[in-house]
């Protein structure tokens, strides 16, 4: 093709291009403009109405997960149970619920007594044999084994033996028939031999004072089961108070004490060989005080004493059977 014919064709394509890109604006307006038109109105915006903001709904909030507490560096141990060489043996069940019961004094030994117009009209070694004699036929009657450290008005040392091994004994024609140590260690040994598992000292308490009144329960913290003497203790003494305040007498609490008393103590190197047992001491009321011996010697009274002396036995073997 000569130059002519091509600049013709360059013009008319160059007509064509401009006519396209005219009509692709028109399109591309008229649509622009259309749209505008047709669209539908937008609709009027209706007000929000004021209102008070609702408080967020409350969330629940998700635990967060425990902070661990800081392990220490060195973890302290739980201590294992120390085993306390006899006290296992001692604790082993074995179906058999053993009290000693153990009337204090006896024989030449009165214990304290209740003088009136200058004669004795009450003695300790009395009461207590009379009712650990009831006590031990009622806790017999019950199914307990029951040991008595004496049955009858006497010392538990009579023929004056040195029964602690201290190379003592009471001394000839003086006041006493036994020696008190080798008659207390009399005492134990029956229990001890008779491998009870409870020890119980039954004593009437006594002062020059004559205001002086009221129960008391002793025990001794110095033992590998003073555990359970305490709680022994603690039986005896709710049963008394019930038993009193049932009796309508009002007795003076004295409350429950802590004592070296022979039977239930420690050991003594040389003079005693110590109970093998928990155990406690009660002094029951005063005799040397008029009510309180106006009630030891009633029929209620005995009720009163000796029913709380086999309520608290019964307590006990019901927590710590034998
Ligand atoms: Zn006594």
């Amino acid at each position: 093709m000569n130059w002519r014919q091509g600049r013709q064709e360059d013009v008319a394509r160059g007509a064509m291009i401009l006519l396209v890109s005219l009509g692709i604006a028109a399109v591309i307006i008229a649509v622009r403009l259309g749209s505008q038109q047709f669209a539908p109105p937008l609709p009027t915006a209706t007000p929000v109405p004021t209102m008070t903001p609702s408080p967020p709904p409350s969330v629940t909030p998700i635990p967060l997960a425990p902070t661990p507490t800081p392990r220490p560096e060195t973890p302290t141990p739980t201590p294992a149970p120390v085993a306390v060489a006899g006290v296992d043996e001692l604790y082993a069940q074995d179906g058999r619920n053993i009290v000693c019961i153990d009337p204090g004094h006896g024989g030449e030994d009165l214990g304290n007594v209740r003088v009136e117009n200058g004669r004795i009209t009450l003695q300790e070694k009395d009461v207590v044999l009379e009712h650990s004699l009831m006590l031990a036929e009622r806790l017999h009657k019950k199914g307990f084994e029951v040991v008595l450290t004496r049955e009858t008005d006497t010392e538990v040392n009579p023929s004056n033996e040195d029964v602690n091994g201290d190379g003592t004994v009471a001394p000839e024609g003086g006041p006493a028939r036994t020696e008190q140590i080798d008659d207390l260690q009399a005492r134990v040994n029956i229990c001890n031999l008779a491998a009870a598992d409870l020890l119980v000292s039954v004593h009437y308490n006594g002062a020059e004072n004559k205001f002086l009144s009221g129960f008391e329960v002793w025990f001794n913290d110095e033992r590998e089961f003073s555990g359970r003497s305490e709680a022994f203790a603690t039986f005896m003494h709710e049963a008394l108070q019930q038993g009193f305040a049932d009796a309508g007498y009002d007795a003076v609490d004295r409350g429950i004490g802590i004592e070296d008393h022979v039977v239930t103590g420690p050991e003594r190197p040389g003079e005693l060989v110590p109970s093998e047992m928990p155990g406690a001491v009660i002094e029951g009321l005063f005799l040397s005080n008029a009510d309180d011996a106006a009630f030891i010697q009633s029929d209620i009274g005995d009720e009163t004493l000796v029913g709380a002396y086999e309520a608290a036995i019964t307590r006990y073997f019901s927590v710590y059977p034998g």
